[in-house]
């Protein structure tokens, strides 16, 4: 069983974590938070002080950081993860960050010989905790082959978009896309609600219609629609506001680099960062619709 190196044990990083326990691998981990580490080792984890001393040595690096700089600064420079490791060691970084980093620790990587592949998750802390995250990778068919067998002891679809960076412009492009249509969702809705629709009934309606879309069939943002969806429980993310913000400004930066003006995006841009002005932050996004009700 190939032994991993798991850096940044988070909400997203631990659960992720427990799961290549429960797969039987030799895990050993290391975060900048003690308590994070402590948790894993109560799991079964064995741990390092520091990323260079979990990854020595291990068949794979896994790291689940917030952004760019914190995956520029475990991988890159004298005290990176690439000036330390060798080819015996393959590396998949799965934050979300942006594309242009990640383009280059993946050039960086392929300049010393070593396997790395950005690959960002769809899927929040539940998919997380189930093992039924999406990985969109981005790096050599190669790596790709030996990346699948790590990742699908956490997740259930695991895609090659392309070379290094591909991952997260996929990540870009689909997050980008979901805020966009999880908005045109909560505005038909409210515009049904206020001509006397019970929003049951038109979401029904547009359920067998062409209007259909995932936001409406299984993240219904309308309250009383759909049990399990965070609307119906108080909008408990899910999939925080912040992170939705987070996430358009990378896809944005991604379309200012390529040239394409996203109209669409940088309006649902514009009203998210407007939700999460008015305290909502670290709600689900899909207490966007309250935008369209005031
Ligand atoms: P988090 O803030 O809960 O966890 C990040 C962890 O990284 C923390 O434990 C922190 O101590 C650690 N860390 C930071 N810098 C470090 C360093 N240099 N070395 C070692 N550890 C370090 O974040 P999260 O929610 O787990 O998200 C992680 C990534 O996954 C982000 O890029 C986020 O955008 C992405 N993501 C999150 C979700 C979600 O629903 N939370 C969904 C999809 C993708």
């Amino acid at each position: 069983m190939p032994s991993v190196a798991f850096i940044g044990l988070g909400n997203m990083g631990g659960p992720m974590a427990r799961n290549l326990l429960k797969a039987g691998h030799e895990v050993t981990v290391f975060d900048l938070a003690p308590a994070a580490i402590a948790e894993l080792e109560q799991a079964g984890a064995g741990s390092a002080d520091s990323a260079v001393a979990a990854a020595k040595g291990r068949d794979y690096v896994i790291s689940m950081l917030p952004a760019g700089k914190h995956v520029a600064a475990t991988y890159l420079g004298d005290d990176g993860l690439l000036a330390h490791l060798d080819d015996s060691t393959t590396c998949l970084d799965c934050s979300t960050i942006d594309a242009a980093t990640a383009r280059e620790v993946g050039e960086a990587a392929a300049a010393a010989g070593i396997g790395f592949m950005d690959s960002p998750v769809s899927g929040g802390v539940a998919a997380a905790a189930a093992g039924t995250l999406a990985f969109m990778c981005g790096g050599s068919a190669q790596t790709f082959e030996k990346a699948r067998l790590i990742l699908a002891d956490m997740g259930k679809n695991i895609f090659h978009a392309g070379p290094a960076g591909a991952g997260q412009v996929a990540k870009g492009c689909n997050n980008m896309l979901l805020a966009i249509h999880m908005i045109g969702t909560c505005e038909a809705l409210e515009m049904g609600a206020r001509n006397g629709l019970d929003p049951k009934v038109l979401s029904e309606i547009m359920l067998a219609s062409s209007g259909r879309n995932w936001s409406l069939e299984v993240y219904n943002p309308y309250p009383g629609v759909m049990e399990n969806a965070p609307a119906s429980n108080g909008y408990k993310p899910g999939f925080m506001v912040d992170l939705m913000v987070k996430d358009l400004g990378l896809a944005l930066e991604i379309a200012a680099r390529s040239g394409v003006d996203n109209q669409l995006g940088k309006h649902a841009r514009a009203i998210y960062e407007q939700h999460q002005s008015e305290g909502n932050g670290a709600r689900d996004f899909s207490s966007v619709l309250e935008q369209f009700q005031d």
